[in-house]
């Protein structure tokens, strides 16, 4: 549509160069537009007629790669027909300069240019994955972003591919599971669910000949989605295997969550419940947040993206909108799962500061994510979280941002007891826990989090394997005794941390009124306590 209302100079956004010359080739075909091609290596190209049909020509001399000849010529040819042309230019954004540092000949050629062709009513089309346009010719360049294949444009990729031959070697796939393989190619690019499904169906039917048990290709095809969501650097898509029973106390939480695991299905939906945003954790490192987003996508029966913001700064200004857009688009295909941020805090605190040095990017980037928090229309749950509150925007925490901010602090005493049994099940260890000094170890372990717990588990393993016997309820003791949990050594942090949790966060444990009388720490009562 863009190219018929004659805009003179577009920026196509993509990572699919392939894809997106094939829809213009396509759209010129339509509108009898004459194309031609750029790039650094080639020059220009055009589509061969006759003996040379299907493949692409060059035309004009070798000179042409250079960027600036190149714009030179398309400014200063004179035209000798009517047929309005289409350029498609590969590589150019390398020549532009930055947005701060413009490249002077080109951005001056290619504003001569957009004044030129708004008369002739040619179409200048930049194709590059990033988005790195000087601020001289913001006025002339149209920036559209090519978005990822929609269900209907997977559906065709599919059909394509499962051709009858397909179906002779790889067997009939039922009509659910073909349903579920498309889903499963969401969320990838065009050339992504090509090379799955591909793949799929060969595993598939190598499965199928040596008479092993047959996987889905559904699976296959998450499996390779896996790996494709991976390479982006950002995401990372799995199916965590950790249950409710892997995780020690955060009643509250796990009680929420429940609630909520059948919001997400279509009855939900007709009975006009409204979409769930997501949750955030606060709380002091080691206390289980990651743990529970684990368990939350395995209680709510829906894989998880880790989301990893951090990645998002590493690279120059202004990748890091644009690896940002790819990562909200494409967990936005993807749609139904669990979308987990570990640790926004360290992306996101003290942006009042960072602001001056890197030009406004981490402010940008903070608005993408509140925008896509707020419009998003897929079922994707967040699960933020952070590790301490202070210097944190205080647009993150409004009322309404997330659907709820869980409080997750230093486990109460049958929150610990629970913690010891988790990790000495999981590392298949036996103990006398009806014993008086298994009591002790609890006691003694207050203001451990549990990864402080489970680490004191693993040391009593060592100790008991030197010498040669099985772990006691002793050696528990002794690690308990020698660890300085960092509730000690950060107390000061910690304690205002449960402020602010008092007054603007609800408990992710349920409250153990002996913890509180026994000491005045306050862990255990931090938070409003949840109202179902
Ligand atoms: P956080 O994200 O809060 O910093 P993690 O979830 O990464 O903490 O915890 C690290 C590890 O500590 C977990 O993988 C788990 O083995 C252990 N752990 C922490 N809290 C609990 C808990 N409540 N129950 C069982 N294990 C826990």
């Amino acid at each position: 549509p863009y190219i018929k209302a004659c805009y003179s100079i577009l920026y196509v956004l993509t990572p699919e160069e392939t894809r997106a010359e094939l829809m213009i080739l396509k759209t010129a075909q339509e509108m009898k537009r004459r194309i031609k091609l750029w790039s650094h290596t080639d020059g220009f190209k055009t589509p061969g007629t006759g003996k040379d049909a299907g493949k692409m020509v060059s035309i004009g001399d070798a000179k042409d790669v250079d960027p600036v000849i190149a714009l030179l010529q398309l400014r200063d040819s004179p035209k000798t027909d009517k047929i309005s042309d289409i350029i498609v230019m590969r590589d150019l954004h390398m020549f532009l300069g930055s947005p701060t540092q413009p490249n002077a000949k080109p951005v001056r050629l290619l504003r001569d240019i957009s004044t030129l062709f708004k008369k002739s009513g040619d179409t200048l089309i930049i194709i590059s994955p990033i988005k790195k346009i000087p601020a001289e010719l913001e006025r002339d360049i149209t920036v559209i972003e090519l978005e990822l294949p929609n269900r209907e444009e997977i559906q065709t990729i599919f059909a394509s591919l499962y051709t009858p031959q397909a179906k002779k070697f790889i067997g009939e796939i039922t009509p659910d599971e073909q349903e579920r393989t498309i889903q499963a190619a969401m969320g990838l690019t065009f050339g992504e669910a090509d090379n799955a499904f591909a793949k799929a169906f060969v595993e598939y039917g190598g499965f199928d000949k040596e008479k092993k048990a047959l996987e889905p290709v559904s699976k296959l095809v998450l499996r390779e989605k896996a790996i494709a969501v991976k390479k982006s650097g950002i995401l990372e898509y799995f199916e965590p295997k950790q249950t409710s029973n892997d995780i020690g106390g955060l009643e509250n939480l796990k009680s929420w969550l429940k609630i909520r695991s059948k919001a997400f299905t279509k009855k939900a939906r007709e009975f006009g419940l409204p979409p769930i945003k997501g949750i955030l954790l606060a709380g002091p490192p080691g206390t289980g947040k990651s743990l529970s987003a684990k368990v939350a996508s395995h209680i709510l029966g829906l894989p998880l993206l880790r989301f990893d913001i951090g990645k998002v700064f590493g690279g120059l200004v202004g990748q890091s909108e644009a690896g940002m857009r790819t990562a909200i688009q494409t967990a936005e295909m993807i749609g139904s799962c669990v979308l987990f941020m570990d640790e926004i805090d360290k992306a996101f605190a003290g942006m009042g500061s960072s602001h001056s040095t890197d030009g406004g990017t981490t402010q940008r980037v903070f608005g993408q994510f509140l925008t896509f928090m707020n419009d998003k229309t897929v079922p994707c749950f967040i699960i933020a979280t952070v590790n301490q509150i202070a210097g944190l925007p205080p647009e993150l925490l409004r009322k309404g941002r997330f659907d709820e901010i869980f409080f997750v602090g230093l486990p109460t005493a049958k929150e610990r007891e629970q913690i010891f049994k988790v990790h000495l099940r999981l590392n298949k260890q036996i103990v006398d826990d009806s014993s008086a000094l298994f009591q002790e170890c609890i006691k003694l372990s207050k203001g451990f989090s549990g990864a402080e717990i489970e680490a004191v588990v693993i040391s009593a393993m060592y100790q008991a394997f030197d010498q040669d016997r099985v772990v006691s309820v002793a050696d528990l003791v002794d690690a308990v005794k020698i660890t300085n949990p960092l509730s000690r050594s950060k107390a000061a942090e910690l304690k205002g941390m449960i402020e602010w949790a008092k007054a603007n966060a609800v408990n992710a444990s349920k409250p153990d009124p002996e913890e509180e009388t026994d000491s005045g720490t306050g862990f255990a009562s931090a938070g409003r306590q949840l109202q179902f």
